[in-house]
């Protein structure tokens, strides 16, 4: 078996050595929690397609202590390092300053730069602030980069350690317009040529539904041991389990032939539970196996914020004949007083909006959902109705979410029964 992909520095695949990549977001913003850090996660994405992992995310504040603390440690430990952020002219924006300090050497003024600055300026028919200088100014030994549409041209150098072993830094900045368009146009051209090998790192999300987390686990006894190949992630997010295969190769297919057997277990093991690949979310499936068949669906609910009217709506196609949306707070709601969580709700909005199917869900009042308790979902099928009920464990903030998704599966389940 071959070493495994989220092995440690200094492991192999494929007889290479990993690069071990470190992304650092720099910004008062992004640590004080106004904005979410969107460049690392872009980066780490990027990085994947080009067969290259990272092993941190490094978020820092705009204090010149901390940069330099964390720029030295990331020299150190990580073969490469793609910062973004505190390149702008102001004050506050000191990632030039920090890589000087933390590398040892000056700031120079580089011609180059500047007059690029000022011809940006120029362009924009106003005269150039002093503090714009501050962009032209690079650590010495280091290199600009090219920035088309902003006035922070990027840095990058090869930063050699007393071992005789490398870090290769690109410094970009924040925006991430601007980050993205000196990506593809200057640093891709510079990773691929670095990357050894050319490999590519692929990822296959598999979706779940109907059984708890560790329960999933359970079955897929080893599948989500560390330092597997292909790696097996697991996450939950609103009571569908995502299970994520990660494998490197030298191109996408060998990647997904990599992929086939681990995918093969995941359904033997699972059965039924798995509903899905990718970004699709029970309602696709269920409109799809519908469509398949020329049959039609309808739904109504109670309480569940329209939940299951707006995720079969959004697919917009005509399988979905419509849907009926009820406050559980409001007891005179024509719904609840039809008695939509009984038998009559589903097969009266299934004869009212002349589908095949109909799912019904509710009500769930609020008091339900905090106070804990049962909720009612039913399915009518054009001769028959099951109801099935719901226990309110778990968190409050996801019980409505989980309330529509099963009752989505109850139909699922029951078309995959009578194929
Ligand atoms: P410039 O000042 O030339 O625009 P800069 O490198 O100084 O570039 P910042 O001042 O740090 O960039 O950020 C510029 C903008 O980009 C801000 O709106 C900031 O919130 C946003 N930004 C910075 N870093 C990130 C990030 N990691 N994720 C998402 N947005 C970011
Ligand atoms: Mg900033």
């Amino acid at each position: 078996m071959q070493d495994g992909l989220l092995a440690g520095k200094g492991r192999s695949w494929q007889n290479d050595t990993i690069m071990q990549a470190e992304v650092m977001a720099i910004g008062d913003e992004l640590t004080s929690g106004q904005r979410l850090d969107t460049n690392s996660g872009w980066i780490s994405a990027r990085l994947g397609d080009l067969g290259i992992q990272t092993a941190y995310h490094t978020t820092v504040s705009d204090e010149i202590d901390p940069l330099v603390d964390a720029l030295r440690i990331a020299l150190k430990r990580s073969d490469l390092l793609l910062i973004t952020g505190g390149l702008g002219p102001t004050a506050d924006d000191l990632t030039r300053d920090a890589l000087a300090k933390a590398l040892g050497v000056p700031l120079e003024l580089d011609e180059a730069s500047l007059r690029d600055i000022e011809q940006l300026f120029a362009k924009r028919g106003v005269a150039m602030p002093e503090r714009n200088r501050l962009q032209a100014t690079f650590p010495r030994g280091t290199r600009p980069i090219n920035n088309p549409h902003g006035t922070a041209p990027g840095i990058h150098f090869i930063h050699r350690r007393k071992d005789g072993t490398e870090c290769e830094l690109f410094a970009l900045p924040g925006v991430p317009a601007e980050m993205h368009q000196m990506w593809n146009e200057t640093v891709t051209a510079q990773l691929t040529h670095q990357a050894k090998p050319s490999q590519t790192i692929q990822h296959l999300r598999i979706k779940c539904f109907g059984a708890g987390e560790s329960a999933i686990e359970q079955r897929l006894a080893g599948l989500i041991d560390r330092g597997r190949d292909p790696a097996v992630g697991i996450t939950v997010h609103n009571a569908t389990i995502t299970l994520r295969i990660t494998t490197a190769g030298d191109s996408a297919e060998q990647c997904a032939e990599r992929m086939q057997p681990t995918i093969k277990t995941i359904h033997e093991s699972l059965g039924d539970l798995v509903f899905g690949e990718g970004d699709d979310e029970l309602q696709h499936v269920v409109i799809r196996l519908l469509a398949e068949r020329g049959q039609t669906v309808a739904s109504a609910e109670c309480g569940s914020s329209g939940r299951l009217a707006r995720w079969l709506s959004e697919i917009g196609t005509t399988t979905y004949r419509g849907g009926l949306v009820a406050s559980a707070e409001a007891p005179e709601s024509l719904i609840s007083q039809s008695a939509i969580l009984a038998e009559n709700g589903a097969t009266s909005c299934r004869d009212q909006f002349g589908a095949d199917y109909a799912i019904a869900l509710g009500p769930i009042a609020e008091s339900t959902v905090r106070a804990g308790g049962e909720f009612y979902y039913a399915l009518a099928t054009p001769d028959s109705v099951l109801l099935k009920s719901g226990s309110t464990t778990g968190h409050p903030d996801h019980l409505r979410d989980r309330a529509a998704k099963q009752a989505l599966n109850l139909l699922r389940l029951h078309l995959l029964e009578t194929e």
